[in-house]
């Protein structure tokens, strides 16, 4: 009920309570908002400004803070922050404004009429994003945390000013519980950090970090303090001797610059404490210096004198000025050994660098005299880009939660699928662990991977962010290499698995073949044999199934006609004959002819060293080798198919691989042994088979088999072959001569 001065000028004026926006506490808090906006907007209106505190304080008038002053103080802070950050009026506005529809019941719509529609979306961003509960159940804050994402593409205002809600709460977290302090606090470097860093803001991130540090872990904050300030004095002295030493002798060199000393976080000090498991006088960048210039070409020049003038440690330097980081940091990094051989690091900048590092895609927003020029709005729509692209790269609400905690859950790596697709594995994981994560029939057949567009080896780390595509080849395998690279347990399951499975197949094949080849040898027809009986013989030896006991003949864990003598004892005698191995099965060469060099096999990359053939199996040219490092003998080279090789194969760590070396004009001595009908002319039919192949017999010897009836001969003999190719042929040539049983290489 105001009275109306101008109608009843005599009447005392009544002491009207004070508005809300009137205590005094309230209207000098308005005053520094105030004050801080007047300092970059000189000339400009600030009626909208005044408007939104006035009617923030009216909605909240009734309202308090938990350490009893009134709420509107909150607001204000928060405003006052966006104004440091130098930001628009929307932005200062939306501060005051930020909580009404929450805590105020103030509709949307509301806000519309009043402060139009920017205002309007802005804050209701941030009132969805003040009611996620981002410290329970994952799935769910991850869900929400999209929505809020999807706020951001529309308005990043929403999100600049929800880091600067949090951070005022962080500020004043005293009043609260142990237990709400430690849900801020977490939450505050789950989710809120990493978005201030992806966004680039480097000052909102810093200091929300620190502030969050002090209440999650107090003591080690409280540590890092005690120590910083026992050695202030020290610090603070040597970074103003470089510091001097620095500007003295970038002056000379007329590379203008402005120097700062200055020294790790707290909570960055912490972190590499944790993660390097070292005490704070190991940290060796605790000491920096940032050296700020006017051109990238200076930013080069200075690092140069630097490195002159005191020795880089090695792999501490870091060009993200040709490389800059994801969320555009650009910045040359090193650190020195200075004088008195203490080290520290130095950033060396550009002002426009500068100020991306330090603001972000809050720089974007900033309030600006006169129109945005063409250069900023293109930056922003860089800015807008790049979080699409990041959206679009978050398939499932989990995959979201993992890419914001990028940079505080360092163990992990997140790459995409050129789809997009992210993919999470394992620090230090390479591109084959990629391709098992996507399919493991990817993986098998794996043979390259692209990375960001590039040819990549299979050994090549992945980085977070790296875009991977990898290259298949159809009915490519798996190789045991791969077991060293991977770091994934699902990598290396599916690789054992398949090299396991094909080491068994191969096994089973060769198996069956050996004990159908030896039952022909004697005669036995197997077919006649009941399955029955065959299945109780593998039972006897402990194998449940036919294959088992396959494998294990094809393993060489015992002969077939010892097999053949259970099945048939009148027909077969069990002599006690050595483990005989298996024939060959007709594998695809796996070696590589060599590019130089005499050697008839050469170790893989290596020269000189000691590699001879394996007696037992006496591979030829063509065949799938394998080395094996024997204990003073050099390398053994083995036959993939050799028995012997089956067995050692377990000691992976002494296979090594070889190839055969450029084709030499040398000749393998190979043992045959044929199994004919006793008839004449069969001698020469198959010598001229040789004859044929210009190819030289050293040894034959045809006798009768006694062990058969008597039209049956055996024909022992040795020749010179020049390769797998070649002995194939010879022996298929055996075979098509009538009355030819069958033709065996002996091992
Ligand atoms: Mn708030």
């Amino acid at each position: 009920m105001a009275s109306d001065p101008t109608l009843s000028p005599a009447e005392p004026a009544i002491a009207k309570p004070l508005e809300p926006w009137e205590q005094p506490e309230v209207e000098a808090a308005y005053r520094v908002l105030e004050d801080k906006v007047r300092s970059y907007r000189p000339s400009d209106d600030l009626g909208p400004l005044r408007r939104a505190f006035e009617q923030a304080a009216y909605w909240h008038r009734t309202r308090k803070r938990a350490s009893g002053e009134p709420y509107i103080l909150h607001p204000i802070a928060v405003s006052t922050i966006l104004a440091e950050e130098q930001m628009d009026m929307v932005c200062l506005q939306t501060g005051l404004l930020h909580d009404v529809v929450e805590d105020e019941d103030v509709s949307a719509e509301e806000i519309r009429r009043l402060f139009g529609d920017e205002v309007a979306a802005v804050v209701d961003g941030v009132t969805k994003l003040g009611k996620l509960k981002l410290a329970s159940r994952e799935e769910r804050q991850a869900e929400s945390l999209r929505k809020m994402l999807l706020a951001m593409t529309s308005d990043i205002r929403v999100i600049i000013v929800k880091l600067a809600d949090r951070m005022h709460n962080l500020l004043t977290l005293d009043s609260l519980s142990r237990e709400r302090q430690e849900r801020i606090a977490h939450e505050t470097l789950d989710i809120y950090v990493p978005i201030a860093h992806r966004l680039g803001m480097g000052r909102i991130r810093a200091q929300l970090e620190d502030n969050a540090f002090k209440y999650q872990d107090p003591e080690a904050f409280a540590e890092i303090m005690r120590q910083l300030e026992s050695q202030r004095q020290a610090n603070e002295g040597y970074l103003e001797q470089i510091k001097q030493a620095v500007e003295t002798k970038l002056a000379r060199e007329n590379i203008p610059v402005r120097v700062f000393g200055r020294l790790k976080r707290p909570y960055s000090i912490y972190q590499k404490m944790k993660r390097q498991k070292i005490g704070m006088d190991q940290v060796y960048d605790l000491l920096a210096i940032r050296i700020i210039t006017d051109s990238v070409k200076n930013c080069y020049a200075a690092l140069g004198v630097i490195h002159n003038e005191w020795r880089p440690i090695m792999g501490r330097i870091k060009d993200f000025i040709a490389i800059p980081r994801p969320n555009l940091y650009q910045s040359l990094h090193t650190s020195v050994f200075g004088p008195g051989g203490h080290s520290f690091e130095v950033q060396i900048r550009t002002e426009e660098m500068h100020r991306i590092a330090e603001e972000g895609i809050a720089a974007h927003w900033k309030y600006k005299e006169g129109r945005r020029g063409a250069t900023d709005d293109d930056q922003r729509i860089a800015w807008l880009r790049h979080l699409v692209e990041w959206q679009k790269e978050m398939s499932d609400s989990q995959a979201f939660l993992s890419t914001l905690k990028v940079e505080l859950y360092s163990e992990e790596v997140y790459c995409f699928t050129p789809k997009g697709r992210v993919i999470v594995l394992p620090r230090e994981a390479c591109p084959i662990d990629f391709a098992y994560a996507i399919h493991s029939d990817v993986g098998h057949t794996c043979v390259g991977a692209k990375v960001n567009g590039r040819i990549v080896p299979l050994k090549y780390q992945l980085r977070n962010g790296d875009v991977v595509e990898i290259l298949t080849q159809q009915n490519h395998t798996p190789s045991k290499d791969w077991l060293a690279l991977v770091k994934t347990s699902r990598a290396r399951n599916k690789i054992r698995h398949f090299i396991n499975a094909t080491e068994r197949a191969k096994a089973i094949e060769i198996g069956q073949k050996y004990l159908e080849k030896e039952a022909r040898r004697l005669g036995i027809q197997l077919n006649r044999i009941a399955r029955g009986k065959l299945e109780s013989v593998a039972g006897e030896y402990g194998h449940s199934k036919m294959e088992d006991l396959y494998a294990a003949l094809g393993f060489g864990r015992f002969s077939a006609r010892h097999i053949l003598h259970l099945l048939a004892p009148d027909q077969v005698s069990d002599e006690a004959e050595p483990v005989k191995s298996a024939p060959a099965p007709a594998a695809p060469p796996t070696s590589i002819p060599g590019a130089d060099g005499d050697l008839v096999i050469k170790v893989k990359g290596i020269d000189d060293v000691l590699v001879y053939r394996a007696k037992c199996c006496n591979p030829i040219r063509g065949e799938g080798i394998v080395g094996y490092v024997t204990r003073g003998k050099g390398i053994a080279v083995h036959s993939t198919n050799c028995k012997n090789v089956q067995n050692l194969l377990y000691e992976s760590e002494r296979r090594i691989d070889v190839e055969w070396a450029r084709a030499v004009a040398e000749k393998f001595s190979v043992k045959l042994m044929v199994y004919t009908e006793d008839r004449p002319g069969m001698l020469h039919e198959i010598t001229s088979i040789f004859y044929n192949e210009s190819t030289n017999i050293r040894s034959v010897e045809a006798r009768i088999d006694s062990k058969r009836t008597g039209d049956s001969a055996v024909i022992d003999l040795t020749c010179e072959v020049r390769d797998k190719r070649q002995l194939e042929k010879i022996l298929a040539a055996i075979r098509r001569i009538s009355g030819v049983r069958d033709v065996e290489r002996v091992l």
